[in-house]
């Protein structure tokens, strides 16, 4: 009976791997320069705490949580997003606030799978907790700027919005009903139906767009503290140079957001063109029952981001394949395969005994540079065969120059 991957989900390996790997090491590097301590939070949890804090009405938890009950009753859903664990795990932990805190971690949405959308993907999400200064909505754009030169994404564009606090959204939605009410006849099913529950997102809408053109701005709604913050953080930016449009229909798909939301997204990706989005989430530390704590962050999507990427792998180690005259000799073989590895040299070779020549086939396939060949005549005169493979050269060298032959290479 064969197998099938579940659809959306993904296999990496080889070089989209190795990419991946450096990657997570190089954002660690820089996280860990701004301050940023890791988390690892679990897989799976209440599915309440994301219907709590993401929102019952969003996308992601009406029609895209991964949730099931497990053997002991308990409802709980695969994360579909990283911030609620985040404040859950430093409430649930005491961890000190303010605080600075990053994680690596594959998220599970049921979307509809297409380029650049999986319904297992991986992130690199930022939370930063504890202030309500603009400074640090700035920082956000400061880090992404960095993770995008060091991911080598050269064709990126910010989008910003200012969603307000929760007492100018209110009035905001308010606003919008009222305008979307005489429009609503020739909106779209969707839209009719986000017109009670969710009507922020029919902003979103790619059908409904041209029909509701003139719809009020969420900026021109904001309190004075508010629209002070979105002034002071794009003053921050446009000092630093940090280019930016202004969205007003970014409204992002998630309930908690209040003042800042943006989006980081690139040219080269089509549909599916946004590499990272966040925003501040001043009352969500409340709702999951913690203390009222501001707090800002984002988080970036891994796949989407190799997709924009220009990176290259450097030119790989050569491989040094270790082959094998008889049987006898098979032990000895491996003995000098782990010798190798041990000089951080890498190395290969076959378990299963084969003829030399099916043994040279394999090196050859694996791309090895050089084959190692141990016989019977060589064990005599204390050393080994080396051919290489691209010039087809062979030399004999003995045993204790092995290792220096390498490195000199
Ligand atoms: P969000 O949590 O929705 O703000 O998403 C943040 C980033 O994660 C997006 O900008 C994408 O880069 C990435 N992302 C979100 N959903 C998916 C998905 N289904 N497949 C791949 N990447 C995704």
């Amino acid at each position: 009976m064969k197998f099938q991957r579940i659809k959306g989900t993904r296999d990496i390996y080889g070089k989209e791997y190795e990419i991946l790997m450096e990657f997570y090491q190089r954002a660690k590097k820089t996280m860990d320069k701004f301050g940023y301590s890791f988390i690892i939070t679990p897989t799976f949890e209440d599915v309440n705490l994301f219907i709590h804090s993401t929102g019952e009405t969003t996308d992601i938890v009406e029609k895209e949580m991964y949730v099931f009950e497990d053997k002991g009753g308990r409802k709980v859903a695969l994360r579909p997003e990283g911030t609620p664990s985040v404040l859950r795990a430093i409430l649930e932990n005491d961890i000190e606030i303010p605080c600075k805190v990053a994680y690596f971690a594959n998220m599970f949405r049921h979307e509809k799978p297409q380029k650049g959308r999986f319904r297992e993907f991986y992130q690199l999400g930022v939370e930063y907790i504890g202030y309500i200064d603009p400074l640090v909505d700035f920082e956000m754009f400061l880090i992404i700027r960095e993770l995008m030169d060091i991911f080598e994404v050269k064709n990126y564009y910010f989008e910003v919005n200012s969603m307000g606090c929760i007492d100018d959204r209110k009035r905001y939605k308010e606003e919008l009903k009222n305008y979307l009410s005489e429009k609503l006849e020739v909106l779209c099913n969707d839209c009719k139906r986000r017109f009670q529950r969710n009507p922020l997102r029919i902003l979103d809408c790619k059908i409904d767009a041209e029909k509701i053109k003139d719809f009020p701005r969420i900026t021109e709604f904001l309190c004075d503290g508010c629209a002070e913050h979105f002034e002071k953080l794009k003053m921050y930016l446009n000092k630093n140079n940090i280019k930016f449009s202004i969205n007003p229909k970014l409204v992002r798909g998630i309930d908690y957001y209040t003042k800042t939301v943006f989006e980081v997204k690139s040219g080269r990706l089509g549909a599916q063109d946004a590499l990272g989005g966040g925003g501040r989430y001043d009352g969500l530390m409340k709702i999951i029952g913690g203390p009222d704590t501001p707090a800002c962050g984002f988080a970036m999507g891994m796949e989407r981001i190799m997709l924009a990427s220009e990176y290259k792998l450097p030119y790989e180690k050569d491989l040094i394949f270790i082959v094998y005259t008889s049987p006898e000799l098979k032990e000895k073989a491996y003995n000098l395969y782990l010798f190798l590895t041990k000089e951080t040299l890498k190395c290969d070779i076959v378990l299963d005994t084969k003829s030399l020549k099916s043994q040279m086939r394999r090196a050859n396939k694996k791309g090895a540079k050089y084959v190692v060949i141990l016989g019977e005549e060589e064990e005599k005169m204390g050393g080994y065969k080396i051919k290489d493979m691209e010039k087809g050269e062979e030399k004999f060298i003995k045993k204790e120059n092995l290792p220096d032959y390498f490195k000199n290479i």
